[in-house]
């Protein structure tokens, strides 16, 4: 590497890192920007598996399209023309209640007109008009239970382990919900925040008709985002691969990174990692700012690829989700080929059951054969299932960040780092969400800060909930 000093150091080619310099250099193409990646190859979590004409992820399988900054980043990708999609408005999901799977409407208000739940809970959920705000830091349970009834805690459940894999009894509502929690502060109750958003957007709630967006993909499965974001800064010299960071220092004009192959220095540093990495790397480096905790924890899972002929009845939709209460070994199953073409060859199907979460990491020891054989007999029992013609386990490296007890003040104390030093940017999975879209936003915010292009704001946003 070059004794130069770069505008721009990026530590981490995930996708956090790899928007934030696709952002960067579409607006300021004349900084010198350097990206450093401990490992062989771009994408982090998002790795695509292909085998005998199956394709499956390791970690993500989609985004929903309802982001502009993703979109933006698949325009700076040229990737446009290898968009697939599966709009929420066509695939149905289905949640394992009672041993079966139900169908349910995407969009979990919509329950309360389903036969899912008695009358009388129905009713319950009207009784979030008066309960006052649970103070303190509640869990997602303790919290849906308080304000909308317990029988909407199996929804909660499946919502929240499947997209964190997480134990509502321990995840926090203000962590991983803040826009909803801060609607309930300021209007006494959801419903009527969202009433008044509604109002405030110029829509009567009544006649509220929004299209419902779609799980977005590409053809040669995720990976390919990651791909052709590393290619050209790769090809420039601005990524350099096989070089982990591991130490940095703070200096006048900005930061001294210290990684495998050499020292660098920036004016502004970026950290697009894990938390847990960002901690890691961090702290040392701030010895009068140190954070309010070590690490959080993290959730990991693995995936048991199923590969069927056509006689395999696997319902048509995404998949499903099963809640804790149904004690079932899957935590769901995404139905691969039903979603994205070109998952499965031709005359056959394929599924990915999820299996371990924050609740289950003793069944990640199991060994591919014992986990092969607890998935068919836990699917077999919720769907027709003949003797499956490709398995593969998937055992993903990364864990996906838990937000419990003590993760605002993280968030807090993260918001103190920042404006302690405007040359220090921290982004990466867990830290504001943890999907691609919370990614690649906050990588957006990431890049606007650095150009100073505008002031950005840390204002809660109120997210769409879809199962
Ligand atoms: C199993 C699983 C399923 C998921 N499913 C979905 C989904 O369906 N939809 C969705 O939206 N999101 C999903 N996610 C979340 C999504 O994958 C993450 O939001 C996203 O990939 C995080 O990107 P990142 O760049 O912040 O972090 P990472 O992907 O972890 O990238 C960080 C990068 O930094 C590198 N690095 C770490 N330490 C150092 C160092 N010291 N020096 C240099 N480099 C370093 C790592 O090698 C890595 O390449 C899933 C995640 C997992 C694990």
């Amino acid at each position: 590497m070059q004794s130069i000093t770069y505008d721009v150091c990026i530590v981490g080619a995930g996708i956090s890192g790899l928007s934030t310099a696709a952002f960067l250099h579409a607006r300021q193409p004349e900084l010198r920007l350097l990206v450093l990646e401990q490992s062989r190859h771009p994408g982090g979590a998002i790795e695509t598996y292909g085998a005998s004409g199956y394709q499956a992820e390791w970690g993500p399988h989609g985004f929903l399209d309802n982001c502009e900054e993703s979109r933006m980043l698949i325009r700076l990708a040229g990737l446009e023309g290898e968009v697939t999609t599966a709009p929420l408005g066509e695939f149905v999901r289905y949640v394992c209640l009672g041993g079966r799977l139900r169908c349910i409407p995407q969009k979990p208000l919509q329950i309360l007109k389903e036969p899912l739940i008695p009358w009388s809970a129905k009713l319950r959920v009207l009784a979030d008009l008066w309960k006052l705000p649970l103070t303190g830091e509640p869990t997602v349970a303790q919290w849906v239970a308080h304000r909308f009834g317990p029988a909407l805690l199996p929804f909660a459940d499946a919502v929240f382990t499947g997209t964190y894999a997480g134990d509502i009894e321990r995840l926090k509502i203000d962590a991983v919900m803040p826009g909803v929690r801060e609607l309930e502060r300021r209007h006494g109750s959801v419903i009527r925040g969202v009433v008044a958003k509604m109002r405030g957007a110029g829509r009567q709630p009544s006649a509220t008709k929004k299209t419902l967006p779609a799980m977005t993909s590409f053809a040669g499965g995720m990976a390919r985002l990651p791909e052709r974001l590393a290619a050209g800064l790769a090809a420039s010299g601005a990524l350099v691969y096989g070089n982990g960071v591991h130490g940095l220092l703070r200096e006048t004009e900005g930061w001294r990174v210290q990684a495998e192959q050499g020292e660098v220095r920036c004016r502004h540093l970026v950290l697009a990692l894990p938390v847990n990495q960002c901690l890691e790397l961090l702290t040392p480096a701030l010895p009068t700012m140190p954070p309010p905790l070590a690490a959080i924890p993290e959730a990991r899972i693995l995936s048991v690829l199923l590969g069927f002929d056509q006689r395999a009845r696997i319902p048509f939709g995404f998949g499903y989700l099963s809640p804790e209460r149904e004690q079932r070994f899957t935590l769901g199953a995404l139905f691969s080929s039903h979603m994205f073409p070109g998952r499965a060859p031709a005359g056959h199907q394929s599924l990915e059951a999820l299996v371990g979460g924050r609740r289950h990491p003793e069944r990640l020891e199991l060994t591919d054969a014992q986990l092969i054989e607890s998935v068919r007999r836990d699917l077999g029992q919720l769907m027709e299932l003949p003797e499956p013609s490709f398995t593969a386990v998937l055992r993903p490296r990364s864990g996906i960040p838990q937000l419990e007890a003590g993760y605002t003040e993280l968030l807090a104390w993260r918001q103190r780092v920042q404006a302690a030093d405007d040359r220090l940017h921290l982004c990466g999975f867990g830290w504001k969400g943890i999907g691609i879209n919370d990614m690649t936003k906050e990588a957006r915010k990431v890049a606007l800060r650095i150009g100073a292009q505008a002031t950005v704001g840390e204002q809660d946003e109120v997210k769409g909930v879809y199962f």
